[in-house]
């Protein structure tokens, strides 16, 4: 024992190795050290529990291996082969080419974020996008924070903290990640007035409800749920109405925040924010990174006397967006009043994608795989299935396309290798009547190569 432990190399010999003297080069001494030392001692450790000495290159590759773990972003591209068009666990909305310029063109240099260029003095970065918001949503004004539940946050507590908010009690739901509508009102100070039943509410409802504490009437739109049968709701115009009489603000909190109809594109029709401002709400909330195909942000529409008054609230500096958001929106809104969303903006791109095309891609990932001989048994066909819009919008839409379906004994074994941190880009597939599904929906031409790549990799772990 004594003896193979004398076969190991000395901390200083290892660093001055060829081996690692490129590794230090590239990621720095401290964290080549840090591992060498973890594993010396593991290594160690093996001999006394009894096991042979390893070769001082075999001790450098674990090194390097260690180091380049350690040093690889948590963060990393994936293959969104889903058929989810807005993932949530995946990032949402991928942004347009235009988008992701205009955020790198920002990223590296100065800007007049908060500088007036004419006055030579101090600005404010809350114009940045609102005009174009106002000009493509026809609201007095807007103002852009984090994201969607920053806004609604913002909105219950400047405009009704400490009063009381009418809800229908269909709408007091979970949006996600813990995000509920009861508890998100708490937390703002108002006080929860719920009206109605689960599947029927009434004007009257909300109008029985009022009184001299009443600060805001809430509409939430129905972004991840569907209540069905014996419904009834008001239109938010019928709300409107009311609340003009009584001079009540009326919110809505659209979540999905469309400013393009969905039905020509054979899904039902969602709510625009258009609509929504049309039809009398006084401020209306949406996100920036679902059917808007944008970053990561809280659009809030609305009357100019509310929009001020959020402007000035404390809060909206705890909640504000930084200049590379802002820098996307604004280039992903130029794509909307251009009337270049359809064809610029990826989300959109993926809803209209014909699944004639869909086919050709996944025929031509099926004839790549089965170029190899080893896997030219495999069980592997071109299916018709569905895809989803996700993200919290459109629930229960569906979208028909082909996919890339194969019948192996364990797909679960499967999707885990093609996830697998080994490969260039981990792929992310669909389990579906026991296959594993590759939507080409939401996948990115570019992507194809890749992809074939790691399910050929994965594939010959198994058969090859
Ligand atoms: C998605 C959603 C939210 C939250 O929006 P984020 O941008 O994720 O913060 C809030 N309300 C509704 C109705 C939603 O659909």
């Amino acid at each position: 024992m004594q003896s193979e432990l004398r076969k190991l190399p000395s901390i200083d010999k290892l660093l001055q190795s060829d081996a690692l003297a490129a590794v230090i080069d590239r990621h720095g001494r401290q964290v080549v050290l840090e591992c060498a030392r973890t594993e010396l001692d593991r290594t160690r450790q093996q001999i006394l529990n009894g096991q042979p000495a390893i070769s001082p290159s075999e001790l450098a590759g674990q090194i390097e291996q260690q180091v380049r773990r350690q040093t690889r972003p948590t963060l990393q591209p994936v293959i969104n082969a889903t058929g989810v068009i807005v993932h949530t666990n995946l990032g949402r909305a991928l942004l347009s080419e235009r988008a992701k310029a205009a955020m790198q063109q920002v990223a590296s240099a100065y800007l007049n974020l908060e500088y007036n260029l004419e006055a030579g003095a101090r600005g404010s970065r809350y114009i940045h996008a609102a005009d174009l918001l106002c000009r493509l949503s026809g609201a007095e004004a807007a103002v852009v924070v984090n994201n969607n539940a920053a806004a609604v946050v913002l909105v219950l507590t400047a405009l009704a903290g400490g009063t009381e908010v009418i809800i229908s009690r269909s709408q007091l739901v979970e949006i996600g990640g813990g995000f509920r509508v009861p508890d998100i009102m708490t937390q703002s100070g108002c006080k929860l007035v719920e009206v109605g039943t689960t599947n029927r509410t009434y004007v009257q409802d909300y109008e029985r409800a009022i009184s001299p504490d009443t600060g805001l009437l809430l509409a939430v739109h129905a972004s991840n749920y569907q209540i069905s049968g014996f419904t009834a709701q008001p239109s938010l115009a019928e709300l409107a109405e009311l609340a003009q009489a009584r001079q009540i603000p009326l919110m809505e909190d659209l979540g999905s925040g469309t400013l393009l109809d969905t039905a020509p594109y054979g899904l039902t029709h969602e709510p625009t924010i258009q609509e929504s401002l049309a039809a009398g709400a006084d401020v209306v909330t949406a996100s920036g990174d679902k059917l808007l195909g944008g970053p990561q942000a809280g659009l809030i529409f609305g009357k100019k006397t509310i929009i001020d008054r959020l402007k000035k609230h404390p809060l909206i500096r705890a909640l504000r967006v930084d200049k590379t958001t802002l820098a996307a929106l604004q280039a992903t809104l130029l794509a909307y009043l251009e009337n270049k969303a359809p064809d610029e903006i990826p989300v959109w791109r993926m809803i209209s994608a014909r699944p004639a095309a869909l086919a050709r891609r996944a025929r031509k990932w099926r004839t790549a795989l089965q170029r190899q001989p080893q896997l030219a048994g495999v069980p592997v066909r071109v299916i018709d299935t569905i895809s989803t819009v996700g993200g919290g919008s459109l629930p229960g839409q569906t979208l028909p396309t082909k996919a890339l379906a194969l019948e192996v004994e364990s797909p679960d074994a499967l999707a885990q290798r093609l996830r697998r941190a080994g490969l260039e880009t981990p792929v992310i597939a669909r389990i579906e009547s026991d296959r594993l599904l590759l939507d080409p929906r939401t996948v990115l031409p570019e992507q194809d190569a890749a992809l074939v790549e790691a399910l050929t990799v994965a594939l010959l772990e198994q058969y090859g």
